[in-house]
């Protein structure tokens, strides 16, 4: 399955929520990837390090299937992690296919600097549709955990003019779902949450 691009790329998911409040702005489809190498200190998800932990291994088009069935409730999809960027192929492909046939915004996270996904071709290709990418490694001595930055050093890269500061204040820092009698707790200041 390795090297597939376009909507068959494999995408090895941590988990999924289908609505939340708290992960930017508006309603939002989030994902979290699973696997991340970066090794910030104080990484609050380390369930999501190992590339091959607990994770459903699904495709960029099934998940992109998955999210446009239900974009008329969305404003957008974050991806999250783990660090989406090293399954590169897959994000790209995923945003390439919400973004033609969808109105959504999207929102990526990731522990790479901008620096870093500029000077990788298939990193730069995996944000090209994002309309805004916050980037950096999470340090612990920095935390803010608000506006969808786990700590102050890193960097807002704002691709289109979709989102701006005041609507990322206003995200909510918290949010538990009860769905199905599974509770979710999520957003920046969840005990758990990730936050590259
Ligand atoms: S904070 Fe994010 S980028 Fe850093 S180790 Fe954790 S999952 Fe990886």
């Amino acid at each position: 399955m390795a090297g597939l691009t376009g909507p068959r790329a494999p995408w090895r998911v941590h988990a999924a929520l289908p609505r939340s409040a708290a992960n930017g702005p508006g309603t939002r489809y989030v994902i979290w990837s699973q696997g991340c190498a970066l090794g910030c200190s104080g990484c609050f998800n380390p369930e999501t390090h190992s590339a091959d932990g607990t994770s459903r291994r699904t495709t960029a088009g099934e998940m992109a299937a998955d999210v446009l069935a239900g974009a008329a409730h969305l404003e957008g999809v974050t991806l999250t992690g783990g660090e989406p960027l090293e399954q590169p192929a897959a994000i790209a492909a995923f945003c390439a296919e919400v973004k033609a046939r969808s109105g959504l915004g999207v929102i990526v996270l990731t522990g790479f600097t901008r620096r870093e996904i500029e000077s990788d071709p298939a990193r730069a290709a995996a944000v090209a549709d994002a309309d805004l990418v916050i980037a950096g490694r999470y340090s612990e001595r920095l935390r803010v955990a608000r506006g969808l930055r786990g700590s102050s050093n890193k960097e807002y890269w704002m691709r289109t003019d979709r989102y701006g500061p005041d609507d990322l204040a206003a995200v909510p820092e918290l949010e538990i779902t009860i769905t199905g009698g599974t509770l979710t707790i999520t957003g920046m200041g969840a005990p758990g949450r990730e936050l590259g």
